[in-house]
């Protein structure tokens, strides 16, 4: 039970759903509590024109006929109509009308009779009587006998049948006017609003549920889409993706997690790459070893200079090799710790450049120098690694140059860095490699590593000291003209 409340859609739902009921149940009571009011307002104003009303039609009534049997009748209309008890009282305090037709005759002052509204019956000026009402009476009023029923039954007023006539028409249009006066159930209408205010504010919830509920499942499918593509990827499914089916900030997650996921397969597959590599680089020397050993074992082969020679070789190139890979773990693991201290550069190119001069001079290789010497500019590196770097990369100038060809090292100051180019005429690299030559075990023709004698390490070890050394490395080349490296390294100001 708890755990569902765990689910970001539940809790979202329940957070929506509680803002609505909040603005449904405010909205409600405050309407409900104006309608209140209005109503209010609105029976006060009802009872005063209802009392208007009653009052001119006792006193139209009284006037009419000057009779107060007439105004009798006139009481009872008032009490049944508008569910009162209505007591006509005269000028001497004496009751003449009742519309429960009790007290006529009475003294009021002799009953028990509590009028709510008291209202004077002006006749000509004058007060000739008043009119006691009691709006919320125990029974209700008697039933009036119809105006014209009443005329012709009453015979003793015969000489007075026009004066009944107009009777007659003066209360039917009065009753008629105070017909007009239209009192609304109030009672129901409050109930009424009322109970429209619950329905309307229990489907406005119950709809703003099943809305947000649609909505947040809705926007809540990437992140299970997320989750199911991390456990996939976790458990090793490096090639699964998100589905990306929007550009709004989930839309963008996936993305990112997507370009994750790529960064982690590639990852995956350079490590699988690198492994085969270096199986297969290990393998051709041992197997070469294990060959001319087995030879000698089998006394096929002679333990002479030269097949020790051959065997020397084999475990040199193994050895470096092996300390090659230890370089570049140790880079890439962040151990390799480089003795930075300020040096002079110039001095380290030119003892680099030196070691290759036999070299040069039997191929018949000409290696210039035009190094541009620096005066207060500091430039820190570890002479060992830069040596390791400079060194590198003259022997591949060496290695995929061809003869007779010119080997130039030049260097100068350019902004803040200390630029070096190692220029060759050689072969060149082919556009379509050139952005390849960094990764490990990469070369460009195969078969160059027979006669070069490297694996494609070379260059990954460079381009990884260089950065140790918050330098950048890049390269430039033509085939069959040759390729120029040109390595920046930060002046320390
Ligand atoms: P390798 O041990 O094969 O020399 P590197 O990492 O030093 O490995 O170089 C990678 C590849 O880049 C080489 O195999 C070669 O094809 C190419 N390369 C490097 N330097 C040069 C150069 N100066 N001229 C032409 N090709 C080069």
């Amino acid at each position: 039970m708890i755990a569902i409340f765990h689910s970001l859609q539940v809790r979202l739902t329940i957070g929506f759903a509680s803002i609505l009921l909040i603005a449904i149940s405010l909205v409600s009571g405050y309407s409900a509590y104006v309608t209140r009011s209005e109503i209010v307002v609105l029976r006060n104003e009802i009872e005063t024109v209802k009392n208007i009303r009653a009052e001119e039609l006792i006193t139209k009534t009284y006037e009419a006929t000057n009779d107060w049997d007439d105004v009798q009748y006139a009481a009872q209309q008032v009490g049944t109509l508008f569910g009162w008890h209505v007591i006509i009282e005269n000028s001497k305090g004496k009751i003449v009308a009742d519309s429960h037709n009790q007290r006529i005759g009475d003294d009021l002052k002799s009953n028990m009779f509590k009028p709510i509204y008291k209202r004077p019956i002006i006749i000509n000026g004058k007060n000739a009587g008043w009119m006691l009402i009691n709006d919320k009476p125990r029974h209700n009023a008697i039933i009036p006998q119809p105006v014209s029923q009443k005329i012709i039954s009453n015979s003793k007023n015969i000489q007075n049948t026009n004066l009944e006539g107009e009777l007659n028409n003066n209360s039917q249009r009065i009753i008629s006017e105070v017909l007009e006066v239209v009192e609304p159930p109030l009672t129901d209408l409050q109930s009424t609003f009322q109970n429209a205010l619950i329905i309307a504010g229990t489907t406005s919830v119950l709809a703003g549920l099943f809305i947000v509920s649609i909505f947040t499942r809705q926007s809540l499918k990437p992140v299970k889409y997320l989750t199911k593509a991390a456990k996939k990827i976790g458990s090793g499914d490096l090639n699964y993706r998100v589905k990306v089916e929007s550009d709004d900030e989930i839309g963008q997650l996936s993305k990112t997690f997507n370009n994750m996921a790529n960064e982690l397969e590639s990852l995956q597959n350079e490590r699988r790459q690198m492994t085969a590599n270096i199986a297969h680089e290990l393998r051709t020397p041992l197997t070469n070893i294990r060959g001319y050993l087995e030879g000698i074992q089998d006394k096929v082969l002679k333990p002479n200079k030269e097949n020790i020679d051959t065997l020397f070789n084999q475990t040199l190139h193994l050895n470096n090799l092996v300390d090659d890979l230890r370089v570049l773990s140790m880079i890439e693991s962040g151990t390799l710790n480089l003795n930075l201290s300020e040096g002079d550069i110039v001095k380290i190119i030119e003892i680099s450049a030196k070691d290759f001069y036999p070299r040069a001079k039997n191929s018949g290789v000409k290696i210039n120098l035009e190094l541009q010497n620096i005066t207060t500019e500091k430039i820190y590196f570890d002479d060992t690694r830069m040596r390791q770097i400079i060194a590198n990369l003259i022997e591949n100038a060496f290695s995929y140059n061809s003869e007779n060809n010119e080997i130039t090292i030049s260097s100068e100051i350019s902004d803040n860095y200390y630029v070096i180019k190692i220029i060759d005429q050689g072969e060149g690299i082919p556009d379509e490699e050139i952005n390849k030559i960094f990764h490990e075990f990469y070369r460009v023709d195969k078969s160059r590593s027979k006669k070069t004698g490297g694996v494609g390490l070379g260059l990954s070890i460079v381009k990884s000291l260089v950065e140790a050394h918050n330098g950048e490395i890049s390269v430039s080349s033509k085939i069959n003209s040759g390729t120029t490296f040109t390595i920046m390294l930060p002046i320390i100001s």
